[in-house]
């Protein structure tokens, strides 16, 4: 079982000098008693970051702010009436100002943007109005083989052209607004090198939500079998043909042989949130929130990049689902966003296991990116900490990788920690709220913001002076520092958090 401490907080903060303040002063009402049975009123840091994280509870705002009674504002309550919504502009525009006006002006807006998309203007470029739109218009319920925008504007769209564009309301929807084609716009459709394709797409997606970006050209008898066979939600067959555009049957959804292209992604969770264990271990519903609101998150990312790429005059292909279309951490590792870890899973030098992977087909051309080698999979021979934790017991606690699946459920081909996966997704059924233990103790599970962490993830990856002894080392003062620690559970609800509950913001303070 996922142990809660291995050495007392009190002790831990003793030994680093930091002990003031952890005996009741820091105030807070309950408590919580540590692995050694010491008392600890007040917040109970369990680690560095904890501690550096503190100001607990507190909504921090600029010194030079001020609270008052009253806002700045004059306010008569007795003037004061509840508002008919239908009176806002984006609804009565055209009533304030008159069908005429409202007509020649909403032509005179097409006939621009349809201008200055062709001149490329600098603002108004096809990529920017691509940019707009797809921020603009996404799906909210699920995802789908070509993006919501083939549903005619979406049965879910959260556009508010959509919205006020009813009979006798605001300015119509045109260019720049709906999720159309350059062809249907009339323009030509972008057209960059791969480099230049593959930062805008960076761009775009980190606009939208995303952390890490990378992409992997599909090969015939490499990486394009990364795509599976089938779709896992409705059984159809994906496959290849040599068509212009993408199409879906009952039994098949065909990818354009021309889309060579996967773009990778990953949504960061929250190592806050994924920590939020019980005292014996066993995961919550917290710490379940944690893989939720990456996958959902991920959604709206991955729905607004095919509109992006509509757009543009290019296809997004996914599966019917999330997790469709393709092996999620293989294609992590070929495009470079981290290394395969014993638990099967992609790390990443920045996040460790706490992200999750996404993918899209596309015939946009696209810059590889290279796999990359940060010293991770090397970390994890001699480390097992998740191995040990594993309540379920099917983690490998092998030190090297081996060629063999452990059964049907795995993919052969690739030297790995095969896992029991059965085994796994049992517990969830018993845990009631599923399982990230092993993503919750990993070494790697970090903030990243702290240099100590970044200097010795640089020890892991460059260090060739018994790197074995050396990453043990690590892997025990991970343990020392309390860093595998589960946090207690009522005081995530107290913490200020992070826009998102992540900090998804990639920063590390050795970066040039
Ligand atoms: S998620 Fe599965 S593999 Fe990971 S610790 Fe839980 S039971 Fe083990
Ligand atoms: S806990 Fe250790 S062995 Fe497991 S994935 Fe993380 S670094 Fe690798």
């Amino acid at each position: 079982m996922a142990r809660r401490s291995t050495v007392g907080n009190k002790t831990r903060m003793k030994a680093m000098g930091l002990d003031k303040g952890i005996d009741g002063e820091a105030g807070g009402s309950g408590g919580s008693s540590d692995g050694d049975g010491e008392k600890i009123r007040g917040p109970g840091f369990n680690d560095l970051d904890d501690l550096m994280a503190s100001g607990f509870s507190e909504w921090k705002r600029p010194w030079w702010v001020s609270e008052v009674d009253k806002p700045t504002l004059e306010i008569d309550w007795q003037a004061t009436e509840r508002f008919d919504q239908t009176k806002i502009q984006q609804v009565s525009w055209r009533k304030y100002i008159g069908d005429a006006k409202a007509d020649e002006l909403t032509k005179r807006r097409d006939e621009k943007a349809h201008q200055w998309m062709i001149e490329g203007r600098d603002g108004y470029t096809i990529r920017d109005r691509a940019l707009d739109i797809a921020s603009r218009n996404a799906g909210t319920s699920g995802v789908s083989f070509t993006g919501s925008w083939s549903k005619g504007g979406g049965d879910d769209h959260a556009d508010e052209e959509t919205h006020f564009t009813r009979e006798g309301a605001g300015p119509p929807a045109g260019i720049g607004s709906n999720v159309m084609t350059p062809e249907e716009m009339g323009v030509p459709r972008w057209e960059g090198t791969a480099a230049e394709n593959a930062r805008m797409i960076r761009s775009a997606l980190r606009h939208f939500g995303a952390d890490q970006v990378g992409y992997v050209e599909l090969k015939p008898d490499t990486t394009e079998k990364l795509i599976y066979e089938f779709d896992a939600m409705d059984g159809k067959k994906i496959e290849f043909e040599n068509v212009d555009k993408a199409y879906e049957t009952d039994k098949k959804r065909v990818i354009p042989a021309k889309a060579r292209w996967a773009i990778v992604f990953t949504v960061k969770m929250s190592e806050e949130l994924i920590k939020r264990k019980t005292e014996a271990g066993m995961p919550t519903a917290l710490s379940s929130a944690a893989t939720g609101i990456a996958y959902g998150q991920a959604r709206n990312m991955i729905d607004r990049i095919q509109n992006f790429l509509h757009v543009l005059g290019y296809q997004g292909l996914m599966g019917s689902w999330y997790n469709g279309l393709g092996i999620a951490p293989a294609f992590a590792v070929m495009a470079g966003l981290g290394e395969i870890g014993r638990i099967n899973r992609m790390i990443s030098p920045e996040y460790g296991p706490l992200n999750r992977v996404f993918k899209i087909v596309t015939d946009l051309p696209l810059e590889p990116t290279k796999p990359i080698d940060a010293g991770i999979m090397n970390f994890c021979r001699t480390c097992k900490v998740c191995a040990t934790e594993c309540p379920s017991n099917c983690l490998s606690k092998e030190t090297d990788p081996y060629w063999e699946p452990a059964g049907a459920w795995n993919n052969p081909g690739h030297k790995t920690w095969y896992e029991d996966s059965p085994s796994c997704r049992t517990w969830w059924a018993v845990s009631t709220a599923g399982c990230s233990t092993c993503f919750a103790v990993c070494a790697f599970s970090k903030k990243n913001e702290s240099i100590v962490h970044d200097l010795v993830k640089i020890a892991i990856a460059k260090n060739k002076i018994m790197p074995d002894q050396v990453n043990a080392f690590f892997t025990k003062m991970d343990g020392v520092f309390g860093y595998q620690d589960q946090k207690n559970i009522e005081d995530w609800w107290d913490m200020e958090l992070p826009p998102r509950g992540a900090n998804n913001a990639k920063r590390h303070l050795l970066d040039k």
